[in-house]
């Protein structure tokens, strides 16, 4: 992936060969998220996608985007529904599939409880209509499977939600806008548009009387265990954080290899204790952002609740040392950390998306305060 980073920033394409040859070595495939998913530590996932990162975030988030959408199965659906569906986000190393998870709207990113995309049932033909315009969707519009988020019921804001698998072909489905982005170029992000996009009744993730019931008790005001979008978030932030650490990792050696070699007033500049101290805060800054996303993979494992927002803590506090770290990378190679023949100015685009998706840095502080203080705080 190192070598490819340059050219598939450039061409702010899918990288399809990458893609095709983590397939054969059975990276892209069902197979391998579900053996990191069920191995025990909870660690084999995060490693993973630290040293995917490391490598190359915008082909890494090109190999991973999937696995956004078999998230998103995973939380809500049956374990039939999962057996039928996860598999497909993933296809063969002869024909890939491509997934996707579709619920950021223009209006509705952070506060995913205003949502205008609707899902109206068709009781004669059992089946799902889906109507509105989401954006921002990695893979949106190429993949195979979208997993989509919509209201059933605005009335309920998130407690009227549900998730729908959208079938490879389904008509009423098209890509919007591609997104040119600052960072993670290589991976694809665009709006998808949905008009009278119609699903079969067993696409609706969970089925259809479990959503009555999550219905009924919400119109009734009885508590919820948590909404569709959120349930998903939840389990993917730690591998986030992840990868964001793989950035952080990979600027943080080669400024330390950098400033070894270069040479400034007749020494190494990391004799000066002005870069030496800067790798230090780097090294240190990373270890703890590893040991925060470890704990968090962990405790998602071992089905532990984050009492304390553990998932958020590790997502804000990798995506925040990325960016910083890539900066002060950026720093200690001077004007060679500028220019785009070097990758350091590349891994400081690609780290800045860490404090923006699946949930801004903003919006882990507010779990964070609410869960260690119990207080709604706005
Ligand atoms: C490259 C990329 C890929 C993406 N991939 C996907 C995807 O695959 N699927 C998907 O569904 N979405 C995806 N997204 C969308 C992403 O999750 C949203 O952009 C993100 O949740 C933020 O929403 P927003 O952009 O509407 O910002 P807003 O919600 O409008 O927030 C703007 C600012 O206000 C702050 N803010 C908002 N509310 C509060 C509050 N209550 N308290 C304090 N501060 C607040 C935010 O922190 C932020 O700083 C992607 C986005 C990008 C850029």
């Amino acid at each position: 992936m190192r070598p490819a980073a340059h050219e598939w920033d450039e061409r702010e394409e899918t990288p399809w060969p990458i893609i095709e040859e983590a397939a054969r070595i059975g990276l892209y495939s069902f197979d391998f998220i579900a053996q990191a998913f069920a191995e025990p530590s909870g660690l084999m996932m995060p490693v993973a996608l630290e040293e995917l990162s490391w490598g190359d975030a915008g082909i890494g988030m090109a190999i991973l985007g999937s696995t956004l959408g078999l998230a998103g199965i995973a939380s809500n659906g049956t374990p039939e529904q999962l057996m039928e569906w996860g598999p497909q986000c993933y296809g063969t190393p002869e024909k890939i599939q491509l997934a996707a998870f579709a619920v950021s709207e223009a209006d509705a990113g952070s506060d995913v409880s205003s949502l205008r995309t609707r899902a109206v049932y068709d009781e004669a033909k059992d089946e799902w209509v889906l109507n509105g315009t989401k954006t921002w969707i990695s893979n949106g519009g190429i993949a195979d499977i979208h997993v989509v988020v919509a209201s059933v019921d605005p009335e309920l804001g998130s407690r009227g939600q549900a998730s729908f698998i959208v079938p490879p072909k389904t008509p009423g489905l098209s890509q919007g806008q591609k997104f040119s982005k600052m960072g993670i170029r290589a991976s694809h992000t665009a709006e998808v548009i949905l008009q009278d996009c119609r699903v079969p009744g067993h696409c609706l993730l969970g089925g259809k009387d479990k959503l009555d019931e999550k219905l009924s008790r919400a119109r009734q005001g009885i508590k919820s265990s948590g909404q569709a979008a959120m349930k998903t978030f939840e389990a993917t932030r730690p591998g986030v954080g992840a990868q964001a650490l793989g950035i952080a990792r990979a600027a943080y050696e080669y400024s330390l290899d950098y400033a070894k070699e270069r040479k400034a007033f007749g020494r190494a500049i990391i004799e000066n204790q002005s870069i030496a101290f800067k790798l230090a805060d780097m090294k240190m800054r990373i270890d703890a952002a590893r040991l925060l996303v470890w704990r968090a993979s962990w405790m998602g494992r071992n089905g532990k609740d984050f009492v304390a927002g553990e998932g958020s803590m590790s997502k804000l506090f990798a995506g925040e040392t990325a960016v910083w770290v890539t900066e002060e990378a950026i720093q200690i190679l001077g004007g060679y950390g500028y220019v785009r023949d070097y990758p350091v100015e590349r891994w400081h685009r690609d780290s800045k998306i860490y404090t923006i998706f699946e949930g801004t840095s903003e919006i882990q502080r507010l779990i964070i305060a609410r869960a260690i203080s119990g207080v709604h705080i706005k």
